[in-house]
């Protein structure tokens, strides 16, 4: 909000998550400190954002990609990637750590890690979104969920999808399956898939986590260092003028 020449940020105190409202505030600080974001947003003196991945707005895309740097920096979560610990662990250690809420800190990871993990974000049965690491993506035969899409039947989320209390009550879930449960089409692949309830946020985050030997169908090696000029070129922001 801007009044005058003041500025403000206000959040929202109906999600009580810390994580939530510190993801809200650099988001907000990331319109602020973005060129043209002020001019672009703030003509009519207000702007009411909707962070947290899930609008194809690109101010609203380049806000959420700073507010995820200025969160979770390399240097507070390097030893978290590098420790590979399996899926939801490391997403549990990058929250805590950065107080950052689950599903930032997810995308955060799959941003990074040299393993093959999968995030969906799914409302009542129904993908909101999925982030997925680079291995991962190399999964030949993928076919990424959108949008909209319903969780595939049988899979622990979908039992999951409708239970509001399970979910209100942050309660994890692991179990073993098969990838193509997920999606046809791809190679006969072992998941774990943890289901995790995200409380007042009334959403369900399901991580998959597989082996992939990238290798075989790519030989580029990944570099196990923060690529942050990377996902800056890969076009997450627009090119300065
Ligand atoms: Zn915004």
């Amino acid at each position: 909000m801007l009044t005058g020449s003041t500025f403000g940020i206000g959040f929202s105190t109906t999600i009580k998550s810390l994580g939530f409202q510190n993801f809200t505030v650099a988001h907000e600080l990331g319109h602020y400190f973005i060129d043209g974001h002020v001019d672009a947003l703030l003509g009519s003196g207000k702007h009411f954002s909707r962070s947290g991945f899930i609008s194809n707005d690109v101010y609203e895309m380049e806000a959420d990609a700073f507010a995820s740097e200025l969160l979770m920096p390399w240097s507070l979560i390097e030893s978290i990637i590098k420790s590979k610990a399996p899926g939801f662990e490391s997403i549990k250690n990058i929250s805590e750590r950065c107080e950052s809420s689950l599903v930032a800190s997810a995308i955060r990871l799959c941003q990074d890690t040299k393993e093959t993990v999968a995030a969906i974000v799914s409302f009542n049965g129904t993908v909101e979104f999925m982030t997925a690491s680079e291995s991962f993506r190399s999964i030949r035969g993928l076919e990424w969920l959108r949008r909209g899409d319903a969780l595939p039947d049988g899979v622990p989320s979908a039992s999951f999808a409708h239970r509001q209390k399970w979910i209100n009550e942050c309660n994890i879930s692991e179990e073993g399956g098969k990838l193509r449960s997920w999606f046809d089409g791809v190679p006969d692949l072992e998941i774990e898939e943890d289901v995790v309830g995200l409380g007042s946020y009334g959403r369900l985050l399901t991580v998959l986590v597989t082996e992939w030997d990238e290798d075989e169908e790519d030989d580029r090696e990944p570099s196990g260092e923060d690529n942050w000029s990377e996902r800056w070129e890969k076009g997450i922001f627009r090119s300065k003028k």
